[in-house]
């Protein structure tokens, strides 16, 4: 897809399973199964959405997956299937190691895990020569996270970027290159942050967790898992009627069957038009 001179593509590292009451909070099951139906364990299938964008000379990718640094029992749990991420960045002719900057929303296990790799016995940056980004509050909380999110975190993903000085934290929303603004969108944590992209007149937002999927466009539709659910209400009242008002092109993060499209309003909702994104 291309806005005036920045491209982008949409590539994922796969799709993982998490519960689907944990995804969808209030909403009760009869409700959430039409749109997601789980499997004997209850959990819905997901995949982790990252984008590729070259603008003004520079490679950048936001979001790098689950990554590979699993035992077989979390590999169980998670369910990760799928082609990963490195894979098909070698194969469209982008190996890790030609990427400039390499965006996190926030550090979750599904949004950093192959910020790292496993080399021998030690845990290596994957993406040698670039800066990565991500908000100073949530390298901070990742760091010393509660009992009720520190499975989400998993410091192998990012303490070895620190050791390697490859870190650049930001505090508040930035335009990281022309074009690429990061906004700090809080609700799922205290410092998500969500990806806005511009060019030619044209707009597209990476909703990252704000709105996982296109069945959470719905206001209400709010995950279990997120630690500040009304102040995710009130971002998605700001973001998701301005995305629809503007025809920006929205991204979801972990929507597996419609992760791009436009949005309008219809009697009270935000409805999705998908569109194909090529890989
Ligand atoms: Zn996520």
């Amino acid at each position: 897809m291309r806005l005036g001179d920045l491209e982008f593509w949409l590539l994922t590292d796969g799709t993982f399973g998490l519960d689907g009451g944990a995804m969808f909070g209030v909403i009760p099951r009869p409700m959430w199964e039409r749109v997601a139906p789980p499997d004997e364990r209850n959990r819905i299938r997901l995949s982790m959405n990252s984008l590729l964008i070259h603008t003004a000379g520079k490679w950048i990718l936001v979001e790098t997956g689950a990554g590979d640094k699993w035992d077989a029992k979390s590999e169980e749990i998670y369910a990760f299937s799928g082609e990963r991420l490195p894979d098909k960045l070698s194969a469209r002719g982008t190996p890790p190691d030609v990427i400039d900057i390499v965006v996190n929303t926030h550090l979750h296990f599904d949004h950093c895990g192959w910020n790292t790799r496993r080399a021998g016995d030690a845990i290596v940056p994957t993406f040698s020569n670039a800066q990565y980004i991500v908000q100073r509050g949530e390298l901070d909380h990742a760091r010393r996270p509660t009992e009720r999110d520190r499975a989400s975190y998993i410091a192998d993903n990012f303490l070895p970027i620190e050791k390697s000085g490859q870190w650049m934290l930001l505090e508040g929303d930035r335009e990281i290159v022309p074009g690429v603004e990061l906004i700090r969108a809080p609700g799922h944590n205290a410092d998500m942050q969500c990806v806005r992209l511009s060019g030619g007149g044209k707009t597209a937002f990476f909703f990252a967790d704000l709105v996982p999927t296109a069945a959470h466009l719905g206001y209400p539709w709010i995950m279990g898992y997120d630690l500040y659910p009304l102040t995710t209400l009130e971002n998605k009242k700001k973001w998701i009627p301005l995305a629809a008002r503007e025809r920006w092109l929205v991204l979801f993060g972990h929507e597996p069957k419609t992760p791009a499209g436009y949005l309008h309003e219809e009697k009270g909702k935000f409805v999705l038009e998908p569109i194909k994104l090529d890989g």
